[in-house]
């Protein structure tokens, strides 16, 4: 990751996403998130903004994981690849 997060706990989620396969985009210096995360499938439902100052850094770190998680993996070509549960 070229630029960390200054908040421990959503760094946690950040290098969590991008050990799972995820893309972590820091925006512009004038936007209001700190920056958003993608997974690496393309998914519309799989984006998330990451904010430099959360109510509660643990919380939004948590959705975080949480969004990684609920990623659904590659299209079901690759399915019988995947080494975590399918949903149905
Ligand atoms: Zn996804």
């Amino acid at each position: 990751m070229a630029t960390k997060h200054p908040n421990k706990h959503i760094r946690q989620a950040l290098e969590y996403a991008e050990a799972q396969g995820w893309t972590v985009r820091k925006a512009g210096p004038r936007a209001h998130a700190w920056g958003r995360i993608m997974c690496g499938h393309g998914h519309s439902e799989c984006r998330m903004s990451i904010w430099s100052t959360p109510r509660s850094p643990q919380d939004h770190a948590r959705d975080i994981e949480h969004k990684v998680d609920r990623c659904p993996g590659p299209a079901s070509e690759a399915a019988d690849d995947t080494d975590h549960h399918a949903e149905n």
